[in-house]
C-alpha cells in the first residue's frame, strides 16, 4: 500500500500538469472503484479550473475553482500518470508493482494547461483506491478527516504534542505511533524505521515515553525527530526517482531499498557496533521488525 512518502511524492509529480490547468471532462470508464463514484462526479469537476494540489494524510486533494475538492484515495494499488503527446510519466515509485495494463485505466482527466493538452490516468488494477467530492468549507469535518492527528511532515508535529497524547497510556508504542488521530498518514515501513533510528522498542508502553509532569522524556524528542527525518528522507528519494526514472517499469520501488529494518526479519541490524538480528512480531495483525538488542 502506498505510504505517506509515496502520495507526496505523488503530488509533487502531479503538480506542474494539474496546477492551473483546466480539466476540460473527467471520463469515468466504470461506475464505481472501492466504493461508487459520487453522483454526477464527472459532470461537477469538468470545465473546472484546479487551483491547486494538496495532501491530508494518505489523501490527494485536487482544489477546484468554485471550491468543490476531489478525494483521491490510490488504495493498494492505484497510481496515476500523466501523458501529453509522445511522453508518459508516472510520478513516484512504489514499494509493491504498479499496474501497467490500460484496461485498469478507470478515470482519465482531460486537462488543457499551459503547456497545450494533457491526459491524467487513474490505473488501480485492485480498486481499493476511490475518490470522493467534497466541498473546501467543510473538508475539515469530513469523514475521512476529521479524526485525523497531525501531519508527520511540517513543523506541528513536536515531542510536547505527542506527550500529551502518549502519556499514562499502557499500549504499546507501535500501535500509538499507528493510530491515525496521533499521527496522520503515518504507516507501518515508516514507524517501524523511525523506531529503529530511535533505538526503542515497538513492545515497550507508549507511557513510558513521558515524565510524572506529563512532559516528554529525551527518548520521546529523539523518536519524533526519527519520524520527521524518516518521512523526509522518503518524500527526497521519491523526488530523486522521479527524476530519475522518466517511466516506472513496474518493479518493486526504489523506496525498499533505503529500508533499515522494514522486511529484513533475520538480517543483520544496521546499527553501528550491534550485531544484532533484526526480528519480527505480529502486533494487531501488523507485523513489526525490530532489533531486539539495541531497541529498548
Ligand atoms: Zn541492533
Amino acid at each position: 500500500m502506498p505510504e505517506l512518502p509515496e502520495v507526496e511524492t505523488v503530488r509533487r509529480g502531479l503538480t506542474p500538469t494539474m496546477e492551473g490547468a483546466l480539466l476540460v471532462r473527467a471520463e469515468l470508464r466504470r461506475p464505481d472503484l472501492r466504493f461508487p463514484f459520487p453522483a454526477d462526479f464527472a459532470t461537477l469537476v469538468s470545465g473546472k479550473r484546479i487551483v491547486s494540489l494538496g495532501r491530508r494524510a494518505k489523501y490527494l486533494l485536487i482544489d477546484l475553482e468554485g471550491g468543490d475538492v476531489i478525494i483521491a484515495h490510490l488504495g493498494m494499488s492505484g497510481s496515476f500518470r500523466v501523458e501529453d503527446g509522445p511522453l508518459s510519466e508516472a510520478p513516484g515509485d512504489f514499494h509493491h508493482p504498479r499496474g501497467k495494463s490500460e484496461k485498469h485505466d478507470h478515470v482519465v482527466f482531460h486537462l488543457e494547461g499551459a503547456k497545450g493538452p494533457a491526459r491524467v490516468i487513474y490505473n488501480d488494477p485492485r480498486r481499493f483506491g476511490f475518490m470522493d467530492l467534497a466541498r473546501r468549507e467543510v473538508l475539515s469535518n469530513h469523514a475521512f478527516f476529521r479524526e485525523l492527528g497531525e501531519e508527520p511532515t511540517g513543523n506541528v508535529l513536536d515531542a510536547a504534542y505527542l506527550a500529551a497524547r502518549f502519556a499514562g497510556k499502557a499500549q504499546p508504542l507501535k500501535s500509538a505511533l499507528l493510530d491515525q488521530k496521533n499521527i496522520a498518514g503515518l504507516g507501518n515501513i515508516y514507524v517501524c524505521e523511525a523506531l529503529w533510528r530511535s533505538g526503542l522498542s515497538p513492545l515497550r508502553a507508549a507511557g513510558t515515553l513521558v515524565d510524572t509532569k506529563g512532559k516528554p522524556k529525551a527518548a520521546l524528542m529523539l523518536l519524533t525527530e526519527a519520524i520527521r527525518a524518516v518521512i523526509a528522507d522518503a518524500i527526497a528519494a521519491g523526488g530523486s526517482s522521479l527524476r530519475d526514472h522518466i517511466q516506472t517499469d513496474g518493479t518493486l520501488g526504489y523506496f525498499q531499498h533505503s529500508f533499515s529494518v522494514y522486511d529484513r526479519e533475520g538480517e543483520p541490524c544496521r546499527t553501528p557496533g550491534c550485531g544484532g538480528t533484526v526480528a519480527r512480531a505480529v502486533q494487531a495483525g501488523r507485523s513489526s521488525f525490530y532489533c531486539p538488542k539495541c531497541q529498548k
